[in-house]
Parts: structure tokens; sequence; C-alpha cells
């Protein structure tokens, strides 16, 4: 089990495939424990890294994980099976904004294309459970969210910060949530139903 995640972690290193940071996962596996959270739809499933940590705090956590890019799916549903989690993990081989979930979730887990976070908070929130929470990450973008545009070369790079930024404003302003923003990891928000 300890060596599949290990496995994962240097494979994403040697790939570049984004997995989220040590603090912050360690930081999401706290929040959901401490919150007994026990369903999770996560936006994002890369390799399966998040969902496996996060299936792996209690029997009991069901996910439903959503990956569009189709390499990335055939490796998590591998390291999924390694794990034997296949029958708690449910991976969906979509662009999650074109999927639509019948099912509540206690957590909705952002972390996928960071130019659309509120595109994927305003189609998924009606999937929420009374009392449940939105949680993104990457929220400082590797500290660009806090630099002078001016100074970021990469027209791309530019229009994502600005992207961010935006989402962080809409998280700001959202009457229907309370949002409590945490510099750990990349920067992840927590937003709880009002
Ligand atoms: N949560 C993963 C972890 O920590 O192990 C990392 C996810 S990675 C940051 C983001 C993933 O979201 C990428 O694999 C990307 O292909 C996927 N993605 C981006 N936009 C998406 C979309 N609209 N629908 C589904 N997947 C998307």
């Amino acid at each position: 089990m300890n060596e599949t995640i290990k496995n994962m972690e240097e494979y994403a290193k040697n790939n570049n495939v984004p997995i989220m940071q040590k603090d912050g996962i360690e930081f999401l596996l706290k929040f959901i424990k401490d919150n007994n959270i026990k369903s999770i739809l996560e936006i994002g499933t890369a390799i399966g890294y998040s969902s496996i940590r996060m299936a792996l705090l209690d029997n009991s956590i069901n996910i439903t994980t959503i990956e569009r890019d189709s390499s990335r799916y055939s490796l998590a549903l591998e390291n999924i099976e390694k794990v034997s989690l296949s029958n708690r993990i449910n991976v969906i081989y979509d662009d999650a904004l074109n999927v639509n979930l019948n099912t509540k979730f206690d957590l909705i887990f952002i972390d996928a294309a960071k130019g659309k976070n509120i595109e994927f908070f305003e189609k998924y929130k009606k999937n929420l459970n009374n009392g449940g929470y939105i949680i993104t990450d990457n929220l400082c973008f590797h500290g660009l969210v806090e630099t002078d545009l001016s100074q970021i070369e990469s027209r791309n790079v530019r229009g994502l910060v600005r992207k961010i930024r935006n989402y962080i404003d809409f998280l700001k302003q959202n009457k229907e949530f309370s949002t409590k923003f945490y510099t750990v990891g990349d920067g992840i928000s927590i937003s709880r139903k009002n």
C-alpha cells in the first residue's frame, strides 16, 4: 500500500503530473477526518493519488472522481485497482463540465482546470448535502496570484492568474457560502453552505 503511494508520488514528480503538495494533502485529510466526511466528489483525478489517500482514511468513505485525460484516467484505474479500492472509488472519464450527477456529497473537492473553478463551483453546488463543503486547491498558483501581473511573462499564465483572482473574489462575495482561505500547500479554500 505505502509502496504504491510512494511510486505514485515518484511517478508524478518524474512525469510532471500536478498532484497535491504534501502539506496540502495532509491538511485535506485532517479536515475530512475531523469533519466525519463520508462521501466525496473530486473534480480532477489525475493518476488517482488524492482519491486513494482520501479513501484510505476510513473504510466507509466513498469517492466519485472525474478525469478528462485518457492516459491519466487509465493510470488512475490501474493504481486504484492495485490498492483494492475500486469498490469505493468510482472514476468517471469525461470533462467534468459535461457530467451530470444526481448524487449528493459531503465534500466537493475542486482540483482541475484552474480557469474553470467558478463553473465547477456553480455546476456542482447542487450536489452538496446540507452542511457540506466545497474545497478548492491551488489558489496561490505557486505564488503567482500575489505577483504583479506585469512581472509574469507568459500571456497564458497571466490569464490563469486573473481567473484565479476572479474566483477568490467570487468566493469572498458569495452570499450562499462562507469561505475561509488557507495558505497551506498551494493555497486552499474551504467553503461552507450558509
Ligand atoms: N487531485 C489530483 C491529486 O492531487 O492527486 C490532482 C489533479 S490535477 C491538479 C488536475 C487534473 O484535472 C488533471 O489531470 C486534468 O487532466 C484534470 N482536468 C482538468 N480540467 C478538467 C475537466 N474539465 N474535467 C475533468 N478533468 C479535468
